[in-house]
């Protein structure tokens, strides 16, 4: 079973995909990461970011990146979704995100472009999105948690660019795939929002089953 997970920066898919894995004892992949690899794997080589080259040749990063803090931060974030806009960066990382989904038994995968590209037949499909208002604060008390002053002002806006960098390139733009169910956490704390997200999955996991 494939459960494919999208939306953007700070909705909460991160949260409902890894609570979503552990309640139908799937393995997880927060493709995001991958991303945020190359961004970072393009600074530690001294490159362009928004170089296709430059961007393709960081997809060569080593898989002890993935365990890097740094990956973590807004910088990486922002980097992510510099090289992400490169149609090769994609494709260098498309065969690893459809080996992992199609992996016996199935997977969640969270990202952007999980149920529009990597796994379209996937048996389940959430497009999970907030107000940038509520994606802001969250990302601002996270900070704020870890001792690190920021304007909230500041995050909006960095939100907001990357929300329009990710749904106006040209390769794999972000959007509601045909079937994925919209879940919107505006409201919603971290258990009611993952309440509702396996009611979504389930709803469409009987509708599978009904054929
Ligand atoms: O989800 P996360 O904030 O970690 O993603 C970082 C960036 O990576 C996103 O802003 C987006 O540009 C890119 N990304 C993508 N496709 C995915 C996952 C992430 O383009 N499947």
């Amino acid at each position: 079973m494939i459960i494919a997970i999208d939306g953007p920066t700070a909705s909460g898919k991160g949260t409902i995909a890894k609570a979503l894995a552990a309640h139908y004892g799937l393995p997880h992949l927060d493709t995001g990461l991958l991303y945020r690899a190359v961004g970072r794997q393009v600074a530690l080589n001294g490159g362009n970011p928004d170089s296709p080259a430059d961007a393709l040749a960081a997809t060569a990063f080593s898989d002890a990146l993935l365990a890097d803090p740094e990956l973590r931060s807004e910088a990486s974030g922002g980097l992510a979704s510099r090289v992400s806009v490169h149609p090769a960066v994609r494709a260098a990382l498309l065969e690893r995100q459809q080996a992992f989904a199609n992996q016996p038994g199935g997977a969640v995968l969270d990202g952007r472009d999980i149920a529009t590209v990597i796994a379209p037949d996937a048996d389940a499909k959430l497009f999970v999105t907030a107000s940038v208002a509520a994606r802001a604060l969250r990302r601002w008390a996270e900070m704020q948690a870890q001792g690190r002053q920021i304007e909230r002002a500041e995050i909006e806006a960095d939100l907001a660019a990357r929300d329009a960098r990710d749904a106006s390139r040209a390769a794999a733009p972000l959007r509601q795939a045909e079937g994925a169910a919209l879940l919107d956490t505006s409201a919603l704390g971290r258990e009611a929002a993952i309440a509702a997200a396996i009611a979504l999955v389930d709803k469409q996991l009987a509708a599978r089953d009904r054929g």
